[in-house]
């Protein structure tokens, strides 16, 4: 099915990046790769759902925008949407659950839940992903007229947050197909009212041309706790950072010393791809080993069942249902119950 919002997703991506190749020649190797990594997203062969979710996006009603306000929490898009339209958006919106990164809203007013529930749609996300911003933006450098990479970026909410902050380019990477559409149901309804600069390529980290160093700011959330070699990780972050620029890590950690390291023997908290979990003092330990500098750690905060739980939008179990039901500082394996740090460092 013909999808002109994913059509002018991509086109807009190309034009950045050739608009980039002409200072910096690299970007030619990301051109070269994109039709592979485009395609790829679309192939059932890979992505048994890829064809059902463009169709959902596809059929998204076209709605007249009024205003969109990237710098909201619930990120807001104004928009006046009839009985029919909000019926039609909301059974389509509900093909691409679970909805585990936002909030987001379609229709009524910025910052305001007035009116009745039939004049706008409110996608309520399992995590409160405007929380971690929140934890996190207070200690970030200027975004304004940066390029930006988010590592990991899940449905886009944190991206689109990073161009509300004034970003000039924010790459958006994951390789997850459902995340993917998501962020393209999103950006049908925000339109151009961002200019296009926030894009989304579906790889993961390592499909990228290693230094790269295209980036002022690279954002990895979430994501180094799910990987192997968490070395590795680090190394490939750095290599999309420009000389100076501003590396910000956000991942599980533990309480302990230098040398105090979790590597969850199962699950963790019922996720089964999670490796290592280092206290604060021993993650700092291996950015400086990763060859950053200036290391700090600005946030650390405990996770709680009101941040992250089960919604009308993901109705499978949720962090309630992981803790251990008579100790919730304990997950039901027994390991510390989930505590997430901040770290910013400099390439
Ligand atoms: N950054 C968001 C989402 C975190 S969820 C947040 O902080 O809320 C972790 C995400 O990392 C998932 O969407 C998963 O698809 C993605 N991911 C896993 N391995 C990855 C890799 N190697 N490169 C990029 N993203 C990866």
């Amino acid at each position: 099915m013909l999808n002109d919002t994913i059509i002018n997703a991509e086109r807009e991506l190309y034009l950045t990046l050739l608009e980039l190749a002409q200072q910096q020649p690299i970007a030619y190797e990301w051109l070269k790769q994109l039709p592979t990594w485009l395609n790829a997203i679309k192939d059932k062969a890979n992505y048994a759902h890829a064809p059902a979710y463009q169709a959902s996006v596809a059929r998204l009603p076209t709605l007249t925008v009024n205003n969109v306000d990237l710098n909201s929490d619930t990120l807001t898009i104004d928009a006046s949407l009839n009985e029919s339209e909000r019926k039609q958006a909301m059974a389509l919106l509900k093909q691409l659950m679970p909805w585990r990164k936002g909030p987001f809203q379609i229709g009524g007013q910025i910052g305001s839940q007035i009116g009745n529930d039939e004049s706008f749609i409110k996608i309520d996300t399992e995590w409160h992903s405007d929380w971690k911003w929140q934890r996190v933006a207070p200690h970030l450098g200027e975004l304004k007229g940066r390029r930006v990479l988010d590592v990991g970026g899940g449905s886009g909410y944190h991206g689109w947050r990073m161009a509300g902050a004034g970003a000039d380019t924010v790459i958006i990477i994951d390789p997850s197909c459902l995340f993917y559409h998501q962020f393209m149901a999103i950006r049908h309804f925000v339109g151009n009212a961002d200019n296009y600069r926030t894009h989304y390529i579906p790889v993961p980290l390592e499909a990228l041309p290693a230094h790269s160093q295209l980036f002022d700011t690279v954002f990895s959330m979430g994501v180094l706790y799910h990987r192997q070699s968490p070395f590795e990780h680090l190394q490939q972050l750095r290599g999309q950072l420009v000389k100076g620029g501003e590396l910000v890590l956000e991942t599980l950690v533990i309480e302990g010393d230098a040398n105090t390291v979790l590597v969850p023997h199962d699950r963790y908290a019922q996720m089964n791809n999670v490796y290592f979990l280092p206290s604060v003092a021993a993650l700092i330990g291996w950015l400086e080993k990763a060859g950053f500098s200036d290391v700090r750690c600005v946030d650390v905060a405990v996770t709680s069942t009101e941040e992250q739980r089960k919604t009308e939008w993901m109705t499978y179990h949720s962090l309630a249902d992981f803790l251990d039901p008579n100790d919730s500082t304990k997950t039901m394996e027994g390991y510390p119950a989930p505590m997430r740090a901040t770290l910013i460092a400099k390439r």
